[in-house]
């Protein structure tokens, strides 16, 4: 440290970078101590077609911190990238998810969100058939969420370990999509089965006709390449009906359901399974 360097030598350590690494290592402590403790928890937010049947719910991670209280995803997992944890940190993730998901009467998918990282070091299609194995998930039921950042650089890597993974049958999403920088044309070499359009298209979607046109070409888009097409951040009635009425498959946001607890979901799920609808006369019919 610059202290010990010597009296009466220039410091050329910035206060502020020191206090900003150790908070940092103090967060790496901490996240590996909450690993440990079952500090972390998965919360589900459910996702319906345009009928409106709950049709998959999608597993996010929070962390509870003893003195900091709700500490969001979006904050611990750039640390947990950075320092490799995320590896058994998705591990846990996705196992936590698929055992959920079996007390699910009603079928409903499960989607597991995947850092790039995880694609760059150990053997996704090995623990993926793992996971599937021990829990009895059938593949069908399982969705990855990958970001774009996956498809940029080793993109012949990245194929290699998502071809098994489709030949699997898990299916694979785009999440967040158009945030990134990847070109379109990635779009027919990845085996993708499903776009989600970024929430920040949908938020304005009502008021801005330039995002309405975003939108409306992204899902004309999706239906030229066959993939289905999801909207994340659906709060409003206004955006339901719109993203409805241009044929988006499936909708998730705020004004549907918020992410919840397991037990909260376990409910909504029997409630939708006891509920008639004509699930059994579509399924039929395609
Ligand atoms: P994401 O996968 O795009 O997840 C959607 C985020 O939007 C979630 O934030 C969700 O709570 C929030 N959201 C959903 N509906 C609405 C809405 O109507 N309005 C608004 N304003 N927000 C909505 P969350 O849970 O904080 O997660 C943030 C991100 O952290 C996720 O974005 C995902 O990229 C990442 N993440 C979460 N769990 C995991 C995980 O287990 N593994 C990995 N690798 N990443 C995760
Ligand atoms: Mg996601
Ligand atoms: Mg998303
Ligand atoms: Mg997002």
């Amino acid at each position: 440290r610059a202290k010990d360097i010597g009296r009466g030598t220039f410091c050329f350590f910035e206060p502020g970078m020191d206090m900003a690494l150790r908070k940092r290592q103090q967060m790496e402590a901490e996240l590996r101590q909450a690993m440990r403790d079952d500090m972390l928890t998965l919360h589900f937010q459910p996702l319906f077609d345009s009928r409106r049947e709950l049709v998959t719910f999608e597993a996010l991670l929070r962390w509870t911190h003893p003195v900091l209280g709700a500490i969001s995803p979006a904050d611990f997992i750039p640390l947990a990238e950075e320092t490799g944890l995320i590896i058994p940190l998705g591990e846990w993730v996705l196992r936590q998810a698929c055992k959920t998901a079996m007390t699910w009467e009603n079928g409903s998918r499960i989607a597991v969100n995947l850092s790039p990282v995880q694609f760059s070091r150990g053997n996704l299609p090995q623990l993926v058939r793992t996971v599937l194995e021990e829990t009895g998930l059938p593949p069908e039921r399982l969705e990855l969420e990958i970001t774009e950042g996956v498809l940029i650089g080793n993109t012949d890597e990245t194929l290699r370990q998502l071809l098994p993974l489709r030949t699997m049958g898990v299916r694979l999403v785009l999440d967040d999509f158009g945030t990134g920088y990847s070109s379109l044309s990635y779009l027919h070499r990845f085996p993708f089965d499903k776009l989600k359009i970024d929430r920040s298209f949908i938020q304005n979607l009502t008021v801005d006709e330039s995002q309405r046109a975003i939108v409306a070409a992204i899902i004309s888009m999706g239906r030229t390449l066959k993939l289905e097409v999801t909207a994340e951040g659906v709060e409003t009635i206004e955006q339901f009906e719109l993203l409805n009425s241009q044929g988006c498959h499936e909708l998730q946001g705020y004004l549907l359901g918020r992410p919840m607890p397991a037990a909260d979901a376990q409910i909504l799920q029997r409630r939708e399974q006891s509920r008639p609808t004509d699930r059994s006369q579509r399924e039929s019919a395609s």
